[in-house]
């Protein structure tokens, strides 16, 4: 019985853990043309506004989100200008962090631009392969290769170690996800689906944010992070107390 109590205890604390929204964008133009991925500049802002009034705590890559906090990161894949030119300079003057899944070929033509508006403190470079291309099918040696040639670029162009991985179009097979682990700590896809419960923590699902996204989209992927927002928190909490009430029913029972 106590055992019991205890496992549950174990399994409301795992509940508890708070875990992070992460979103990912790629292009935010001004204006956005035919490319059904790109956001442009006005929803962006919109977006972190919605975060704002919906008391979203943004949080910089390798801070950690507090219990009863409702927390998101932002990421943003494959390299544009107007990440350069618009999106860290806006963090920045908000003070709010975010990772860039830059692909190698990106880094290489932006290599000194990038390093004029990095901020160490609020951004993580990541790992995103070489051109965006997705690397199903790849044997391990060009895979192995194609990382350490672009994780030599990450540390290069942010002074830090390469840790984190976007899967190109969110597309792996058994190979793939053999040299990643090996190469680096966390994996990130693209699917939103905060699966309960047994989800590797190694790896982070993101909601791909489109332009053309309700609001109750984004509501909607976020009401997955916070414990008192999940039903299945509540069926523990409710078995938590379910347990511990026929633990002492028990223990009366016994005692008389
Ligand atoms: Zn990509």
């Amino acid at each position: 019985m106590r055992a019991l109590i205890f496992l549950a205890l174990i399994f409301s604390i795992y509940l508890a853990e708070p875990r992070i929204a992460v979103f990912c964008f790629h292009s935010i133009p001004e204006k956005v043309g035919d490319d059904p991925y790109a956001l442009n500049q006005q929803r962006f802002l919109e977006f972190l506004d919605f975060l704002d009034k919906e008391k979203v705590v943004l949080i910089a890559p390798g801070e950690s989100c507090k219990p009863f906090m409702k927390c998101a990161q932002l990421s943003f894949d494959d390299g544009y200008e107007n990440h350069l030119d618009f999106v860290i300079p806006e963090l920045v003057s908000r003070g709010k962090g975010a990772f860039f899944f830059w692909t190698g070929e990106f880094l290489t033509e932006h290599e000194g631009k990038i390093q004029k508006v990095w901020n160490q403190d609020l951004m993580t470079l990541g790992a995103h392969g070489w051109s965006d291309e997705s690397l199903m099918g790849e044997d391990r040696e060009t895979l192995k290769d194609m990382f350490d040639k672009s994780d030599l670029l990450i540390e290069k162009v942010s002074g830090e170690v390469a840790l984190h991985f976007a899967y190109p179009r969110g597309e792996r097979d058994d190979t793939l996800i053999e040299v990643v682990r090996k190469n680096y700590q966390y994996e990130y896809l693209v699917n939103a689906s905060y699966s309960f419960p047994w989800r590797f923590w190694r790896e982070r699902d993101r909601l791909l944010v489109f332009g053309n996204h309700k609001e109750e989209i984004w509501r909607e992927y976020l009401s997955g992070i916070a414990l008192w927002e999940s039903p299945w928190s509540w069926i523990a909490i409710v078995l938590f107390g379910f347990l511990i009430a026929l633990f002492r029913i028990r223990e009366h029972a016994r005692n008389s």
